[in-house]
């Protein structure tokens, strides 16, 4: 063989496209056009002794998800938002969040009017458990949005311990957990509401739109009300009986948000496929995570105790650079057609973002999410790469880390 030695530890350049999300099955084409066709496209214009498409799917969700009521809306960032108003957060009232999550979360925040209070994260990107103790206790009652961002859970007994022992209430954004669990039980249900995304990136695919779960009949009903349900509320699926509204349906704002049957249509039809997708993601995850582990200069996030995740996206951190090592290390990656997202670039791009630029929150010292963040890498798992795909953008990410040894 005259393959030379060198050469063959380089991985060849990859192409595949880490935008790109697999088509809709044929069945969500045909109930979109299905919908069109009728005409039908408002969630409450339906045949009297008919559920609507967007009422079929939140029944179906609610029954998956094992949460009593289910509201489909606009988008995660909607689900949220409503989530803070039906708890009743009001103006310059406290929320903690996790200071690691994506703009949506502290956008929410702000969109009530509420002051963003961050909570470090640790090496593991899940929510430090004794700065969210310390700041429960400072803030006593308030309300915790805990973002299980990119998909990695807290040990959520010990994080409802401490919400029981200040008694706050938590929202969970699940928008990279659906499906996810601890302890065998599914994330979301383990605060007062849990809110997702079906946005384009997420576990099912509408281009937007979000859903909001809850076992809690008066949370539930504030928040279809919210959703702009005009007095039709009767019309919902998986909603509480129309007694629990009668107290809150005069006093609870309509801020339109609702999902249209459009989108109900294509989400219901993904429904059929969601167990088998996250079984593809994990599979895909498991093979770059095996990849990139042949470099043991790379951290990888350990899950926490207990916790399955869904690997639709996958983190790693390279402790040994500086920031400038950092910006050659994506170039590397990106010469072979490996698109990284670093959390640690001072300017946001794309979809990553420091708390630092979110500027109508006020400072905060995090040294921790900092360390943490400042070499901190995100590369996507799209459903359209196949499982030897995610081996080879593995075999890349780690041969460049080789490729820094002793530079
Ligand atoms: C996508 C996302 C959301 C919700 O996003 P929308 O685009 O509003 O549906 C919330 N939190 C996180 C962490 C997300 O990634």
């Amino acid at each position: 063989m005259s393959t030379n030695h060198e050469a063959s530890h380089q991985p060849k350049p990859f192409t595949g496209d880490f935008t790109l999300q697999e088509p809709l099955p044929e069945a969500a084409i045909t109930a979109v056009t299905d919908v069109m066709r009728s005409g039908r496209l408002h969630r409450y214009n339906h045949a009297v002794d008919e559920l609507s498409v967007a009422s079929t799917l939140e029944v179906a969700y609610a029954k998956w998800q094992k949460r009593d009521y289910c509201l489909a809306c606009a988008s995660g960032g909607y689900a949220m938002a409503t989530a803070l108003r039906a708890l009743g957060v009001k103006p310059d009232d406290t929320v903690l969040t996790n200071a690691f999550t994506l703009a949506p979360v502290p956008g929410a925040i702000e969109s009530v009017n509420a002051n963003a209070v961050l909570v470090e994260v640790t090496e593991d990107l899940v929510i430090d458990l004794d700065d969210l103790a310390a700041k429960a206790e400072q803030y006593k009652g308030c309300v915790l949005l805990l973002s299980h961002m990119r998909g990695h859970l807290a040990n959520m007994t010990e994080v409802m311990n401490i919400a029981e022992r200040f008694n706050l209430r938590v929202v969970e954004d699940c928008a990279h957990t659906m499906g996810a669990t601890f302890d065998g039980k599914l994330s979301g249900n383990f605060g007062h509401i849990a809110c997702f995304s079906t946005q384009t990136y997420k576990h099912i695919n509408s281009g937007e739109g979000g859903f909001l779960t809850t076992n809690d009949a008066q949370l539930a009903a504030r928040a279809i009300v919210l959703s702009g349900s005009y007095m039709l509320y009767e019309r919902h699926g998986a909603a509480p009986s129309a007694e629990v509204f009668e107290s809150i349906r005069l006093e609870t704002p309509n801020c339109s948000g609702r999902m249209d049957n459009v989108r109900a249509a294509m989400l219901l039809a993904q429904m059929d496929h969601l167990d088998n997708n996250l079984t593809r993601w994990n599979v895909r995850y498991e093979a770059m995570q095996e990849a990139i582990s042949a470099s043991n200069r790379l951290a990888l996030p350990s899950p926490v105790n207990s916790s399955v995740r869904i690997g639709s996206s996958l983190q790693f951190r390279t402790p040994w650079l500086d920031a400038d090592g950092c910006q050659e290390f994506m170039k590397r990656c990106a010469k072979l057609g490996v698109e990284l997202k670093w959390f640690g670039n001072p300017t946001p791009v794309a979809f990553t973002s420091q708390h630092s630029s979110w500027r109508y929150v006020e400072a905060q010292t995090l040294p921790q999410t900092d360390r943490v963040l400042s070499t901190l890498f995100d590369v996507r798992i799209p459903l359209t790469f196949s499982v030897e795909d995610c081996r080879h953008v593995g075999n890349i990410i780690a041969s460049v880390a080789v490729s820094f040894e002793g530079a």
